[in-house]
C-alpha cells in the first residue's frame, strides 16, 4: 500500500509541482485547495501525512492543524506545514499548534521528499517495514506469515489485510467505513456489517490457543489493535 499524503496547498502552480514530485517518488497524493477542503479529505480518507501551507483561505494552515489534533481520529496524523516564513517565532508557533515537522518555501523537492520520509520512518515504521510486531504478533510481510506466540497463524487473505492494517497503527480506532475503505477499496461496494464478520474471523484465528483478544471492540466507533 502506497503512502497517502495530503497536500493542502492554495497555489496550483507548486499543487501540480507536488503531484508529480510525490506520484514520482511512489506516493499517492491527494489535494485540498483550502482550510475546509482538507477538514473534509481528512474525514474521507485518513492519509499518512499532512503536507500543509501556513497562508490559506478560510481556515488557516495553523488551524486545520489545531483541529487535527483535537480530534482523537486524527491527532497522531503527522504534519509537515509549508510556510513563506522564515521567521524564529512563527516557526515555533507552528510546532506549538502539533505540526511535526516544517519546511520554508521555497524548497527543494529533494528535500522535502527526504523530510516526508523521514517524517514516517519515525511515526510510522510499519509503512516501510518487511515486519510488523505488535505485542505477542509478528507478521512477516515477505512471506505473507503471521506468528503468534511461536505458532503460525492461518489468515484467509482479507482476515490478513485487515491485521496488516490494524497493525500498521495500534492503538488506532477504524470506523467500519474507514476499514473498508482500506482493506476492500473505496471503489468496492460492501456492507459495513462485512467487516465485523471478518473483524470475527481474525479473532478466532489469533485466539485459536485461547490467548488473549487482541482486537478492542470500540462502541459506536469500531475497532483497533490493543497496543
Ligand atoms: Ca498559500
Amino acid at each position: 500500500m502506497k503512502p497517502a499524503i495530503l497536500v493542502v496547498e492554495d497555489e496550483d502552480a507548486l499543487a501540480t509541482l507536488l503531484r508529480y514530485n510525490l506520484e514520482k517518488e511512489g506516493f499517492e497524493a491527494t489535494f485540498a485547495g483550502d482550510g475546509e477542503e482538507a477538514m473534509v479529505a481528512v474525514d474521507e480518507r485518513m492519509p499518512d501525512v499532512v503536507l500543509l501551507d501556513w497562508m490559506l483561505p478560510k481556515i488557516s494552515g495553523v488551524e486545520v492543524c489545531r483541529r487535527l489534533r483535537n480530534q482523537r481520529e486524527t491527532r497522531n496524523i503527522p504534519v509537515i506545514m509549508l510556510t513563506a516564513r522564515g521567521e524564529e517565532a512563527d516557526r515555533l508557533r507552528g510546532l506549538e499548534t502539533g505540526a511535526d515537522d516544517y519546511i520554508v518555501k521555497p524548497f527543494s523537492m529533494a528535500e522535502l521528499i527526504a523530510r516526508i520520509r523521514a517524517v514516517l520512518r519515525r511515526i510510522r515504521p510499519g509503512l516501510a517495514a518487511d515486519e510488523l510486531k505488535q505485542g505477542d504478533i509478528l507478521l512477516d510481510r515477505v512471506a505473507h506469515r503471521v506468528v503468534r506466540q511461536g505458532r503460525e497463524v492461518h489468515l484467509g487473505p482479507t482476515e490478513y489485510r485487515l491485521l496488516e492494517h490494524l497493525m500498521q497503527y495500534p492503538g488506532r480506532v477504524f470506523s467500519r467505513e474507514q476499514l473498508l475503505d482500506a482493506v476492500w477499496g473505496s471503489d468496492v461496494y460492501v456492507e459495513t456489517r462485512t467487516v465485523d464478520v471478518h473483524v470475527g474471523r481474525l479473532r478466532k484465528a489469533l485466539m485459536a490457543d485461547n490467548q488473549s483478544d487482541p482486537i478492542r471492540t470500540v462502541r459506536s466507533a469500531g475497532y483497533s489493535l490493543q497496543n
